[in-house]
């Protein structure tokens, strides 16, 4: 008969090492697949105006002296396409800039941020946009919080009729001072609410084919809202639209030196 060996257990140290070492090599899997999978949407979203420009360019080429009143046109086609192009490339570098960015962080009025961009946006947008707030220190970048509410206007106005109100409101929780962005639009379906601030992301692009949008910018406010410190969460509004709500930690010494 033979003798069985004993098998030597795993200290529980070793399986635990073992485990978050796979967890971190999922990780970094995970991550490269999302980077190969950006840089072919990028690539993509590139190609399509380049190749209408190509288009338009060699008609111009072949037709334009025989049949100059293609040509107006075909221009037009090309400022558009070019202008497309352009905004994209600027949203892909503001993303990279947007990653690696280190903000000055100081204490900054929410009331005086939301202010100069509401001024700022009744000028571009149609909606009526209503602001109500009081001074509100918190801790966060001034130009990049401007930055955030812009897009989230822009948004709220872009999915929304022209005669919906837009209203944007600060207000403090126990534990957060936060900015409200509310709209009456189209809203978001809970479906897609999980994705819309992933880069490229765009809620069926069928749905809404006259407005114009690269789905970056949502995945800008994200890191924009992260180099803040704050967080950014998107529900229901009632009766209708969608609201989101952009929250920054509350903290001790900030409340008192606003009361002074
Ligand atoms: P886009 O350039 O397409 O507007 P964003 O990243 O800003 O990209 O937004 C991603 C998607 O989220 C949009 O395509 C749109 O479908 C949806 N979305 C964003 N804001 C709103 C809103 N206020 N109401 C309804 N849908 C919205």
């Amino acid at each position: 008969k033979k003798m069985a060996l004993p098998v030597p257990t795993q200290p529980v140290e070793v399986q635990e090492l073992a485990e978050s070492f796979n967890a971190l090599l999922q990780t970094v899997n995970d991550h490269a697949v999302q980077e190969r999978q950006f840089t072919s949407n990028a690539a993509h979203e590139l190609r399509t105006p380049i190749a209408a420009i190509l288009t338009h360019v060699q008609l111009l080429k072949r037709r334009a002296a025989e049949h100059p009143e293609i040509v107006p046109q075909s221009i037009t086609f090309i400022g558009e396409e070019s202008l497309r192009m352009k905004q994209l490339v600027d949203s892909l570098l503001t993303l990279s800039r947007a990653d690696r960015a280190v903000l000055t962080m100081a204490p900054t009025d929410l009331a005086a941020v939301v202010q100069d961009v509401v001024v700022t946006e009744r000028l571009l947008i149609k909606q009526p946009l209503t602001f109500q707030g009081t001074a509100t220190l918190v801790m966060g970048n001034a130009e990049s919080i401007a930055q955030i509410l812009t897009a989230l206007i822009d948004n709220a106005a872009k999915y929304s009729p022209e005669t919906a109100p837009i209203t944007v409101q600060i207000s403090t929780t126990p534990t957060a001072h936060q900015v409200v962005v509310k709209d009456q639009g189209m809203g978001i379906s809970d479906a897609h609410k999980a994705h819309i601030f992933e880069r490229f992301y765009r809620v069926d692009a069928a749905r809404t084919p006259a407005i114009a949008g690269t789905g970056l910018g949502l995945a800008i406010v994200a890191q924009l809202v992260k180099a803040n410190q704050g967080t950014i969460t998107v529900s229901d509004n009632q009766p209708r639209g969608s609201q989101f709500i952009l929250s920054f930690p509350r903290q001790q010494a900030l409340s008192e030196k606003i009361s002074e």
